[in-house]
């Protein structure tokens, strides 16, 4: 059974001030949980969680995980320009991107980030721009498919990221000549993973490949960063990964493949963002209309605008009617928002409790992917962001967005001219 982190009456408490809908995140879950992932990888010295910025863009959450330890992941000018203003610079900071502006180069290069690679003919283009830093990493991509025990995790041959294994080595020596003393590799395989599998067999890849590259290029390894994809069970019914399995795995094959080649020195980087933030963020809403034609619907104050993972994906999400945690699940309903999309749907066919106007409606795992992937579509506004403390108290991390949010991007004067 899934549990809110918040009651009924904490919701009640919190929308004197803040009406829904609104995300809300669990500080205490964000806490133990990144001092899970740091225990479980602290046989690696130089072991580093940089969070996947675009799961959680929002300062008041790098700052918890900033002060457990973490660094962040950046893919954009804007992502890199936040994490500057919270205080990460240098190695701190992972620059992970693809069909990469000049703009972002040069921002993250003056950062003093470790650039990720997307591809080999980035490699020129940095070098014009800015030149090659002594820290480099290019991120890989094996093609084919991803598969564990026989079964199909993803499919890398289909995917637009990294180079191929004769690129990683070309661009190496590359590198080399260029200036670059020491070298990253970077991977992302498979979303979402349920298994504890995933990163142990992800780790023996690239070690193997590290192996390789330093043998063909001579090239130091510093780091492997594992990026993503340890996912989290948004269903009930699904285990959750354990992360102190997933650490002594990727431990195992460190220690036989990576030691005897004598690189026991070797960084281990991850670029967690679902991971880290998921299960400790709800979206709460308020049921607001109910409609009975060929099916029954609630139609709550929140819309896809505000989580788009079941629009996009018909990914679960669970749902919780606070203060009803205990009462029996006997009505089906659809659990709709107000976009003019039939896809504007946070759940189908659902068995819940008796559902009424007004009450506040729980959805799950929203922590990471869910505000961030937010839209205005139909003219629907952002909500706002708030933080339960350890201490039980509220704060807010970001307003809800207002009409005159929404219309600063154009001029209305210009309709006025001729008046
Ligand atoms: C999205 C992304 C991540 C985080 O992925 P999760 O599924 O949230 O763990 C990490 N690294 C890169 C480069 C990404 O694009």
């Amino acid at each position: 059974m899934k549990k809110p982190f918040v009651t009924k009456e904490k919701i009640e408490e919190i929308v004197k001030t803040y009406p829904t809908p609104f995300h809300i995140y669990d500080e205490k879950g964000i806490r133990e949980n990144a001092r899970r992932l740091n225990k479980a990888f602290s046989w690696n010295k130089g072991f580093k969680e940089y969070f996947a910025v675009k799961a959680t863009p929002t300062p008041g959450i790098l700052k918890i995980l900033k002060e457990e330890g973490c660094g962040v992941d950046c893919s954009s000018l804007t992502e890199l320009m936040m994490s500057e203003k919270c205080g990460f610079t240098g190695s701190d900071i992972m620059f992970s991107s693809n069909a990469t502006p000049d703009e972002d180069f040069l921002l993250a290069r003056r950062l003093g980030a470790n650039i990720n690679l997307d591809d080999f003919t980035h490699i020129e283009v940095l070098d014009k721009l800015c030149g090659i830093p002594k820290t480099i990493c290019c991120r890989y991509n094996p093609g084919g498919h991803f598969e564990i025990a026989n079964k199909i995790m993803d499919n890398p041959g289909d995917a637009k990221y990294g180079m191929t294994k004769e690129q990683m080595i070309e661009a190496y020596k590359i590198l080399k000549q260029k200036g670059a003393e020491e070298f990253g590799i970077h991977s992302f395989l498979a979303s979402n993973t349920i298994s504890n599998e995933y990163y142990p067999e992800l780790a023996r890849t690239l070690f193997e490949l590290a192996v390789e590259l330093k043998k063909k290029t001579g090239v130091k390894i510093k780091f492997i960063n594992l990026s993503g994809g340890v996912g989290v069970p948004y269903r009930p019914d699904e285990p959750a990964n354990d992360i102190e399995i997933i650490g002594e795995g990727v431990r195992k094959a460190y220690e036989e493949v990576l030691i005897p080649a004598g690189m026991g020195d070797v960084e281990i980087y991850t670029e967690l963002g679902r991971f880290m933030l998921a299960p400790y963020g709800h979206l709460i809403a308020k049921a607001l209309r109910e409609k009975k034609i060929y099916k029954n619907y609630i139609g709550l104050d929140a819309c896809a605008a505000n989580l788009m993972r079941p629009a996009i994906y018909g990914a679960y999400h669970h749902i919780t009617v606070l203060g009803k945690e205990n009462e029996p699940c006997e009505y089906k309903y659809d659990i709709t928002g107000g976009l003019c999309e039939n896809n504007d749907k946070f759940a189908v066919d659902r068995v819940l409790p008796k559902i009424d106007i007004g009450d506040y409606i729980c959805i799950h795992d929203t922590g990471a992917h869910g505000f961030s992937m937010g839209y205005n579509y139909n003219g629907k506004l952002r909500s706002a962001e708030i933080l339960l403390k350890e201490d039980g108290t509220y704060e807010l991390l970001r307003r809800a967005e207002k009409p005159s949010d929404y219309f600063a991007t154009f001029d209305f004067t210009h309709l006025f001219d001729n008046i």
